[in-house]
């Protein structure tokens, strides 16, 4: 049996590799100085075409860019009209922003569980979510695998609430053969530098509804329009003149990003395919490893994985999640956790959650672990992280 770097025996490989890393090649670098250089950084051309390109990628009647995933997110919540009192049903495992969108409009996130398999948000909890007060639901595609559209998109319907997607982790997924950003009321995604295409910091909402995209619009910048038809004092009095017509942001993406964006777009294919090709090495290898769980796949999601999260079997292992994280880093190979349940964080626990609220997600948390998934991986590289996982699994296997 080999013995694990952390005790003395040799690390898998001499360099660190992360588990998740931008790509960004010369064309990349090219078509951003390229804006830089001309009379447009913001509020410029490559915005408008970054929104089309993002339709024409998700089949999506509309797209907008904005700055973050996370005021996509918040724009999605204003456009739905999530207002004070209002209560909204998002997973707890998820990056944080999933429920502050929530917060940010004086709603109250409240929290469904899991499946304790796919580690998606299941839609039995969601039902039993739901009071008078509930106006939406935020379903996270976590690790870029499809939510249950189907099941969710008819709980919405039964109770009249709108579907939020937040697909900051599936940009390129299909379920039952259609793009993600093309089936809840609203989809959003993150351009940051770990998700599957980035822009370096950056988001979009996607939607297939004219007066959500209209609200949408006004929420990202300033609440503005230059459209008389919208305007309540017009006609007016020049060219010049424009209205501010509700309370929005400065969430406006700049022409250089939208230019990363369309140029990083162009690739997402082979992004895409490699990484597919990763994680069907990684479920092969993983298969029949005792003590390591696979997540689990639906048939209808045709997934584009952001994240591969392995489980510990913490019954099978002589060690702790936290002992087998601090020995892949000293195999070099650097895991991460996604996500400690958002409710156990203390700006949360204040507001009144409790431990306990969510077991499914909870007992989740305790085993998961994400390890190293990105489109420029190498082969040895996918091979070295195998090594490392199925040596402590062996090590530690009780
Ligand atoms: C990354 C992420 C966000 C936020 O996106 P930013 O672009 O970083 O603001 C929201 N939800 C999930 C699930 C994410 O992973």
């Amino acid at each position: 049996m080999e013995k694990p770097a952390i005790l003395g025996g040799t690390p898998v490989r001499d360099n660190k590799i992360f588990y998740g890393r931008q790509w960004v090649d010369e064309d990349d670098i090219k078509a951003v100085a390229d804006v830089l250089r001309g009379p447009y950084i913001t509020c410029g051309p490559k915005v408008e075409e970054a929104e089309r390109v993002l339709e024409k990628y998700t089949g999506a009647k509309h797209a907008v860019v904005c700055n973050s995933g996370t005021s996509a997110l918040h724009c999605a919540c204003i456009a739905a009209g999530i207002g004070e009192g209002d209560e909204v049903i998002t997973t707890p495992i998820t990056f944080a922003a999933s429920a502050n969108c929530a917060l940010y409009c004086g709603a109250r996130p409240v929290f469904a569980d899991i499946d304790p398999e796919t580690y998606n948000i299941d839609p039995a909890s969601i039902r039993k979510c739901i009071t008078d007060k509930t106006k939406a639901v935020i379903a996270v595609d976590y690790t870029g695998q499809a939510v249950k559209v189907d099941e969710i998109r008819a709980i919405c319907d039964e109770f009249g609430l709108i579907f939020i997607e937040d697909a900051a982790h599936s940009i390129g997924t299909k379920y039952n053969g259609k793009y993600v950003g093309n089936l809840a009321d609203m989809t959003c995604f993150s351009f940051h530098p770990v998700k599957t295409v980035t822009a370096g910091e950056g988001g979009a909402i996607l939607t297939n509804d004219d007066e959500l995209y209209k609200k949408l619009v006004l929420a990202h910048a300033h609440g503005i329009t230059h459209d008389e038809d919208m305007m309540e004092d017009a006609p007016h009095e020049g060219i010049w003149y424009y209205e501010e017509i509700s309370l929005g942001y400065n969430y406006r993406m700049t022409d250089f990003q939208a230019a990363l964006l369309i140029s990083q777009m162009k690739k997402i294919d082979s992004f895409v395919a490699r990484r597919k090709e990763i994680v069907k090495r990684y479920d092969e290898a993983f298969a029949n490893v005792p003590g390591i769980i696979v997540q689990k796949n639906i048939p209808e999601s045709d997934t584009s994985r952001h994240l591969y999260v392995i489980r510990l079997d913490l019954d099978k292992l002589t060690c702790t999640r936290r002992e087998f994280f601090d020995a892949m880093s000293a195999e070099n190979v650097q895991c991460q956790i996604h996500y400690v349940p958002v409710y156990w964080f203390p700006y949360y626990r204040h507001l009144g959650y409790e431990k306990g609220l969510c077991p499914n997600a909870e007992e989740v948390y305790k085993g998961i672990m994400s390890i190293p998934l990105y489109p420029q991986m190498s082969d040895k590289d996918v091979e070295d992280t195998i090594h490392a996982v199925t040596k402590l699994a062996t090590y530690y296997a009780k």
